[in-house]
């Protein structure tokens, strides 16, 4: 039996309760997608769009897009791209695509009508004055001076609040519930706030504008959304979602709360990514160490490793916190099966080949995936002087150093096997080129009477060999919660100073000259993905030029920081 999670099953109780009765609510279902758009979408965005895309397929139903543009004051039209760019990047499609402040002049409308019906008033009380009387969730609250207002008064008040009458702050639309009720939530909460402020989509035709509370689940029920999925943080609003939606008499939508992702090592919150940004402490929304989808698509990710991870840390019903780990490894798990194979030497050092013909060069097959024998083999240029790993050489060697040392034999991956002779140093005793002799009997990486070597290096002709930059990362923070901060510090004391470190002249195989970025069929810019053999996966870089390649490394082979951390 497949295991179910908690919406599964309450998606199909539902669906199962209204089979066959015409007059049921609904017969499909129908999600939403609610970004609120001031800021670039995160991994835990990508969390929420997997559920709510991932749940209406499976049931045959459809998902809404929806702006939840109610703050004009952080809100913008950059956004609203990049969002719908990352969700279709990460393969999914809404059905309609909506804004709340489409709904402006309906939630109004309606504000009017329970103002009409005596569940609503204008409040002029401060700010201030409102939170004082609001109680406690041990004491109740105090009913306004202004509670009491006819509704004719309140018609008139809002209207002109409407009209601009006002200045910000001085009046707000508080539904008439009850300052005693046990549920906060319930003490009278504001509808509607004054902000003479330009919004991205109205302009300027709006200074009232609803809040989250009275907004959103008359969004979802305008929309006929019938599973309003959100974050546990708001399991406490879910009684005031419904108590508007009941009082209004208006489609039954309903809310259920999971689990918000959290990842170790990353803070998720726009504002503090914003902060990241606007402070220069990365290059830009799309910096490969962000942890937004963006960053994570420049740093050479997958949709589907990020849908992989998501279906696979499944949906909670309590808050855990994901090791970042698992991310990485469902990268690493997709890449392997689907990136080429090349040779690349980040830190190069001179290999000569003494006793092999001086200006030959010989093209040698080198197997492009080893997970896909579909992909088959190129041609790989070799000659007499190669780089080769500085890490891949020492002259004095202890026991198990597998790799390359004076005396000893190594295979050249693809090529031939090698034995080092001497070096050559500087006047500073760093070693300028090592030179060695090879068994031309080799040629293909085996020995014709068996023996065997421990090695196999990587290398690339240093006739052919393209120059790149390539930018390693590390983990943008150096702590595990990096929102936890002591008292007078701030998340920003938390970052790792070591996150990125540039490598200028790496030496590539030739066949990566024609690496680069590439448009997909929706016209978003992707990277090209490949594991460099033994070094990690790499992608190209936007920033790549013609004659500078700029290569950014995805993730290393295997998880390093479990070593280090163990
Ligand atoms: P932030 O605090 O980062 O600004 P937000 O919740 O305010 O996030 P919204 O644009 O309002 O951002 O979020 C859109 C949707 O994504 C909401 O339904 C929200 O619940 C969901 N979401 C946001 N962060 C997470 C997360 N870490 N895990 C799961 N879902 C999330
Ligand atoms: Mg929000």
């Amino acid at each position: 039996m497949e295991d179910k999670n908690f919406l599964e099953e309450i998606i199909e109780e539902g669906l199962a309760a209204n089979a066959g009765r015409p007059d049921a609510p609904y017969q499909s279902i129908l999600t939403r997608f609610p970004p609120e758009p001031n800021g670039y979408l995160h991994i835990g965005h990508a969390k929420s769009i997997c559920l709510n895309f991932g749940l209406a397929k499976k049931y045959g139903g459809a998902t809404n897009l929806r702006f939840d543009d109610t703050n004009p004051v952080k809100e913008d039209t950059e956004y609203v791209e990049s969002i719908q760019q990352d969700i279709r990047w990460l393969g999914f499609q809404w059905k309609d695509i909506h804004y709340a402040s489409d709904y402006f002049d309906q939630l109004y409308e309606w504000a009017k009508e329970l103002i009409s019906r005596g569940l609503a008033y204008v409040d002029d009380q401060t700010q201030e004055e409102i939170r004082m009387n609001r109680g406690t969730v041990t004491e109740a609250g105090k009913n306004s001076p202004y509670r009491d207002r006819t509704p004719e008064e309140n018609l008139d008040l809002f209207e002109r609040m409407k009209n601009g009458e006002f200045a910000d702050g001085s009046k707000v639309l508080r539904a008439k519930i009850d300052m005693a009720h046990p549920n906060m939530q319930f003490r009278d909460p504001i509808m509607y706030r004054i902000l003479h402020a330009d919004h991205h989509r109205t302009g300027t035709k709006w200074c009232i504008y609803p809040m989250y509370d009275y907004a959103h689940g008359q969004s979802d029920s305008i929309e006929r959304i019938t599973h309003s999925i959100c974050t546990l943080e708001f399991d406490i609003h879910r009684p005031l979602y419904d108590w508007f939606i009941e009082q209004l008499g208006i489609f039954p939508s309903h809310q259920y709360e999971f689990a918000r992702l959290n990842i170790n090592y990353t803070v998720m919150s726009k504002r503090k990514l914003l902060q990241l940004v606007k402070e220069h402490y990365v290059s830009g929304w799309d910096d490969p160490r962000m942890p937004t989808i963006c960053g994570f698509r420049r740093r050479g990710y997958t949709p589907e490793s990020i849908r992989n991870f998501c279906e696979d840390i499944g949906v909670a019903k309590r808050d855990n916190i994901i090791d970042f780990v698992r991310l990485e490894n469902s990268l690493r798990d997709h890449l392997n099966k689907v990136a080429p194979r090349r040779m690349a030497v980040l830190n190069p050092v001179k290999l000569v080949i003494d006793n092999y013909p001086e200006g030959e060069t010989e093209f040698l097959d080198a197997v492009n995936n080893p997970e896909n024998a579909a992909d088959g083999c190129r041609r790989v240029p070799f000659g007499r002087e190669l780089f080769i790993e500085r890490e891949d050489f020492m002259e004095e060697a202890p026991k198990k150093y597998f790799r390359l040392t004076l005396g000893r034999e190594v295979r050249l991956r693809y090529a031939y096997f090698v034995t080092a002779q001497r070096v050559e140093k500087d006047s500073e005793g760093n070693i300028t080129c090592i030179h060695c002799t090879y068994d031309p009997a080799t040629r293909g990486g085996d020995a014709p009477d068996g023996r065997k070597v421990k090695g196999t290096l990587h290398w690339v002709s240093a006739a052919h060999a393209i120059d790149a930059e390539v930018r390693m990362f590390d983990r943008l923070f150096a702590t595990e919660a990096p929102d936890e901060a002591p008292e007078g510090k701030s998340f920003l004391d938390n970052l790792n100073p070591d996150s990125l470190r540039v490598l200028e002249g790496c030496k590539l195989e030739p066949s990566l000259k024609e690496a680069c970025n590439t448009v997909n069929a929706d016209g978003i810019e992707e990277p090209q993905r490949f594991q460099f053999e033994r070094m990690g996966y790499f992608c190209t870089d936007r920033d790549s030029t013609p004659g500078h390649p700029v290569f950014n490394r995805s993730c290393s082979l295997k998880d390093s920081w479990a070593k280090i951390n163990a």
